[in-house]
């Protein structure tokens, strides 16, 4: 069963072969198991159980969804109404949610159970799961390196079969990067297909939630029902959410896959390239064609994100004063020593850099050098992609330069972790869709993924592209020793 795709559970379930309450047991047995991970923050056993006795009475009236019954786990990024979020900081190490998020209220109405809220990094700030306040998660597939981040919990959690699927949220990468890191198949959606709301804000004209799964087909049918248009949220666009599995008829003769020079150069470990150019060589071998394409301003990305995702950190975190909810200091003299001391305690060293880099990044002073100058290259690296996707379907390239690196290998270097964006972030500041599916291993036996990008609105072709490799190849059902 721990290997079943959602499809196959959803089957299993109707055939009564296992109710949901049998199969939520099982997988919090496993959590329990393999706790040494760290994935999870929060174990939500006595809830789920009722939310899983309520999807077999569901299943049992022939009411059923694609996904009732199917025990998922939520990124602590999401406001989960009568369990703890804590979005990875000691701010909110005690706050609960008076309201579901937007995704998990859509995920809760399809029947799914939530077995718990996934580690990671500290207000999704991170690439590597280190910032959390709830200290590391570890690789399933060698767990002296990082799952990646910032939603390391959830992809750890799914490469080692401690949850079928789960929630993450991605602001420069961190669906996609940790996807990469634990050989599993994440998918950050075109900005506003999914609701915000519910979704603890870090960047909030780059953040958007989506699936970490282990397969392109269950990647769809998360997308599916996670997806809505949400009068809740300005940002969300009121658009019909396409039934991504109907999109899998396109045939690859009919696509063409843009090849960006800028993704494949020494910057990229050579056996990462190898791996991906392997990828496109199955891909051309299943009938689609190549054509090079140029993202002149590729460089520009990480710098530009880094000044406009902490800039709109530096006014989002604001909220947190110790006053209207967060962790308050114990001692102060008076009202401003008490925001003072309370944001010091309450937020880690990586958020504190944020907030520094974005308030001056905001300042009067600085404002046009950095902030506003930051949104004209953002305006150029939009172009850049309009352009590519004049002649091409999709772009294809490595998600991330290297594979996992070691615990505590780049914590204390924060420009050197800034890199592991630099394939990723790009395509937040464009709001296209991309997904990071797995393509092999380094000789260490560590994951490495490749990163398919679509135009704006359009997960259809990616996904139909990242399912038809996936039925040609089988690196996306190769499971971590030990975890059996
Ligand atoms: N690693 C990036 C950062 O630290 C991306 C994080 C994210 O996507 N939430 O900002």
């Amino acid at each position: 069963m721990i290997n079943h795709s959602l499809t196959e559970l959803a089957t299993a379930l109707r055939a009564k072969e296992i109710s949901s309450v049998e199969l939520t047991l099982l997988f919090l047995d496993r959590i329990a198991r393999f706790g040494d991970l760290n994935t999870f923050i929060t174990v939500n056993e006595e809830m789920a159980l009722e939310q899983a006795k309520a999807a077999d009475e569901r299943i049992a009236a022939k009411e059923a969804t694609p996904l009732t019954g199917i025990p998922i786990a939520h990124k602590d990024i999401f406001c989960t109404k009568d369990i703890l979020t804590t979005c990875g900081s000691k701010m909110l190490s005690n706050f609960v949610s008076p309201y579901n998020a937007t995704i998990v209220a859509n995920l809760a109405n399809a029947g799914t159970v939530t077995l718990g809220k996934t580690n990671m990094d500290e207000f999704a700030m991170g690439s590597s799961n280190e910032t959390s306040y709830f200290g590391p998660v570890k690789n399933p597939w060698d767990t002296t390196t990082v799952p990646g981040g910032s939603s390391g919990g959830s992809a750890a959690a799914v490469a080692a079969r401690l949850a079928p699927a789960a929630t993450g949220s991605d602001t420069g990468g961190s669906i996609r990067q940790p996807a990469a890191f634990c050989g599993v198949t994440g998918l950050k959606p075109s900005y506003g297909r999914v609701s915000r709301y519910g979704m603890i804000a870090f960047a909030s004209s780059l953040d958007q939630a989506g699936p970490i799964t282990r397969s392109a087909e269950d990647a769809a049918l998360m997308l599916q029902t996670m997806a809505s248009f949400d009068p809740k949220d300005s940002t969300s666009v009121d658009k019909v959410v396409p039934n991504y599995l109907d999109e899998f008829h396109k045939d690859l003769s009919e696509m063409t896959l843009g090849i960006p020079k800028q993704y494949f150069t020494d910057g990229v470990d050579k056996e990462v390239t190898k791996a991906v150019e392997g990828a496109i060589r199955t891909l051309k071998k299943m009938g689609a064609d190549t054509v090079e394409v140029d993202l002149p301003n590729s460089d520009l990305g990480i710098p530009c994100y880094y000044v406009i995702a902490p800039a709109e950190a530096s006014s989002n975190l604001s909220r947190f004063d110790g006053v209207r909810y967060g962790h308050r200091a114990s001692e102060y003299d008076d009202l401003a020593d008490m925001y003072a001391k309370s944001r010091s305690e309450g937020f880690g060293e990586e958020v504190k850099r944020r907030i520094m880099i974005g308030t001056y990044a905001l300042s009067s002073g600085y404002y046009d050098a950095y902030y506003n100058k930051a949104l004209k290259l953002r305006r150029l690296i939009v172009n850049d992609f309009a352009e590519a996707f004049e002649q091409c379907d999709l772009i294809v390239g490595p998600t991330t330069p290297t594979t996992a690196f070691e615990l505590g290998g780049k914590a204390d270097d924060p420009v050197a972790m800034y890199l592991n964006d630099i394939y990723t972030a790009s395509i937040n500041l464009a709001g296209l869709p991309a997904m990071s599916v797995p393509v092999g291993f380094d000789k260490g036996g560590r994951p490495i993924g490749m990163q398919l990008i679509g135009p704006y609105m359009d997960a259809g072709d990616i996904l139909n592209v990242a399912h038809r490799f996936q039925r040609e190849t089988d690196w996306h059902t190769k499971m971590p020793e030990g975890y059996e």
